[in-house]
C-alpha cells in the first residue's frame, strides 16, 4: 500500500529533533526505518510528520562507562552486532543483535528504534530486560532514566512519550561467573521470534545460584520469567525451574503458533537457554 501524506524533516542535533517534535503532537521519529515504513505502508500508522534521526551520528556509539556500557539509541545493529566492548563485556546483546532479521535489516535498524517500537516479538526487548538495563530518554523538561522494568507499558508502547527520544542504553558489564545465552524459535530464517528467552545466570561451580530470565513474544510486552527464577534462586535443576517458563504469561495464538504451543516452546527454550548459560 502508499502511506498517507506526511511531511518530513531531517533533525541537525538532538535539540532541533526534540523541537520539530515539540511542535507537532503527530509528528513521529523514524530511526532506521525497517519497523515504521512497513507500518506507514499499512497505515496503522499515519503521522502527519516524520522527523528523521538517521543523520545524528553523535547517537551512534559504544562507549566504556564504569561498570556499565552506554550504546546510542541509534547504532544499528550490525554495529551492535560487531562492537568489541560489548562482545567482550555483554556479548548477549552483540550476539542478539547478529539475530535480528536479515543482513539488510541489520544495517538500516537501530537498537533504539528496537526498543522503542515496543514489539513484544523483537529480540532485544527481552535482553535488555534480563540485564536490568537503563534506558535514557529526554524531552523538553530534560532528561531522564527509565530501569527496563519500567519500560515496556504495552503492546507497541513504551516510556518514551510525545515529544519525546530515547537516547541511550545502559547495559551492565557481564563478570566471569555469569553466563548468558538468547535463544529464539522461528519459522523461517531471519523472522521475528514465535518465542524467544534470554537468560542471565550467575553461577558458582557449575550450579546456578541466581538466574534473570526474559520472555519474546509471550504476552503484549517482553515479561520476566518470575517463577523461573525464583526456582532458580531455591536451588531447582534447569528442568525443574524451566517447567515454570509459562507461568504469568498471556501468549496469543495466531497464524505462528497456538497459545499452547508458544507456553511449550517457553518451557523448552528456557530449559536450553538456563543450560547453555551454566556451561
Ligand atoms: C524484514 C524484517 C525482518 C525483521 N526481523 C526482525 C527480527 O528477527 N527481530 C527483531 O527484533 N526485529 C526484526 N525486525 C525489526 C527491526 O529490528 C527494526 O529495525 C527495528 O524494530 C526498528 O528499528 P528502526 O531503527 O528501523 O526504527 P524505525 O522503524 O525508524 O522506528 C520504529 C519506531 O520507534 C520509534 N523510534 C525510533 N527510534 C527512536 C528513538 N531514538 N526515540 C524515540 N522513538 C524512536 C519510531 O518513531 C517508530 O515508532 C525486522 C524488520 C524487517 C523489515
Amino acid at each position: 500500500m502508499i502511506p498517507a501524506s506526511f511531511d518530513y524533516e531531517v533533525a541537525e542535533s538532538v535539540e532541533h529533533a526534540l523541537a520539530l517534535l515539540g511542535a507537532d503532537p503527530d509528528a513521529k521519529v523514524l530511526a532506521g526505518g525497517h519497523s515504521l515504513v512497513p507500518a506507514l505502508k499499512l497505515r496503522v500508522s499515519r503521522p502527519s510528520k516524520l522527523v528523521d534521526i538517521g543523520r545524528l551520528s553523535d547517537l551512534a556509539y559504544v562507549r566504556d562507562a564504569g561498570s556499565q556500557l552506554a550504546i546510542g539509541a541509534l547504532t544499528r545493529h550490525a554495529a551492535v552486532q560487531g562492537d568489541p566492548l560489548l562482545q567482550e563485556h555483554c556479548p548477549i546483546v552483540s550476539s542478539t543483535a547478529g539475530k535480528v532479521g536479515d543482513p539488510q535489516v541489520r544495517h538500516r535498524g537501530t537498537i533504539g528504534g528496537s526498543l522503542a517500537h515496543g514489539d513484544p516479538a523483537s529480540d532485544l526487548p527481552a535482553v535488555i530486560l534480563a540485564l536490568d538495563a537503563e534506558l535514557v530518554i529526554v524531552g523538553a523538561g530534560g532528561e531522564r532514566t527509565v530501569a527496563a522494568a519500567d519500560f515496556f507499558t504495552g503492546v507497541f508502547q513504551t516510556a518514551v512519550g510525545p515529544g519525546e527520544l530515547l537516547t541511550e542504553i545502559r547495559i551492565p558489564k557481564l563478570g566471569d561467573a555469569t553466563g548468558w545465552s538468547y535463544l529464539k524459535y522461528h519459522r523461517r530464517a531471519q523472522d521475528w521470534a514465535t518465542v524467544g528467552v534470554a537468560a542471565i545466570v550467575h553461577r558458582d561451580n557449575g550450579t546456578a545460584t541466581s538466574a534473570s530470565v526474559a520472555l519474546t513474544n509471550m504476552g503484549g510486552t517482553t515479561l520476566r520469567a518470575a517463577s523461573v527464577e525464583a526456582a532458580v534462586a531455591a536451588g531447582s535443576s534447569p528442568a525443574e525451574a524451566a517447567a515454570h517458563a509459562a507461568e504469568g504469561a498471556e501468549p496469543a495464538s495466531d497464524t505462528a503458533a497456538s497459545a499452547e504451543f508458544r507456553a511449550h516452546l517457553a518451557r523448552v527454550l528456557t530449559e536450553r537457554a538456563l543450560m547453555e548459560a551454566l556451561a
